[in-house]
């Protein structure tokens, strides 16, 4: 699993992604499956690589996968790996039971992290500032793993 900062074409908004390989992502790039998080455009490229794992992976968050990496560390390459494909697994069993909101997923997790809204499994996307937000509100969002397709981009 590699992380990607990425830009778009239109805007040059700036994102994370995560990807199986340099090819998956080179492969969703040139199917225009990767869509900047801000405006939509299709048109992405790689900005700085930079590779990193969550670091809290001792608990598997109630409310959601997202668009959020965490904090940087310097785990050993094994202890990523280990730990990136256990987080993936993770995912893929939850995917299914969640639901997809989108953009919305920062007003989401905020709400049901302050018990506006019932506690739920949700997964969408949040650009780099709300995801930052999110962390310093110690809500907590993890970088979905696996590939998604939003269902928006799917018909
Ligand atoms: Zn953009």
């Amino acid at each position: 699993m590699i992380v990607f900062d990425l830009c778009c074409g239109a805007g040059d908004h700036r994102f994370e992604a995560w990807f199986a390989s340099s090819e998956s992502f080179a492969d969703q790039q040139a199917r225009g499956l990767i869509a900047c998080p801000i405006c939509g455009d299709v048109e992405v490229k790689k900005a700085v690589m930079a590779p990193r794992v969550g670091a809290k992976s001792n608990q598997m968050p109630s409310a959601a996968p997202a668009a959020v990496a965490a904090d940087a560390s310097e785990p050993s390459p094994e202890l990523v790996r280990k730990v990136i494909a256990e987080i993936a697994a993770k995912q893929a069993e939850m995917l299914p039971q969640s639901r997809w909101v989108g953009r919305d997923f920062a007003d989401a997790a905020r709400a049901m992290h302050e018990g506006r809204a019932a506690e739920d499994l949700i997964h969408g996307q949040a650009s780099p500032e709300e995801a930052q937000a999110l962390r310093d509100d110690g809500i907590a969002a993890m970088p979905l793993l696996v590939p998604i397709v939003p269902p928006e981009a799917a018909n």
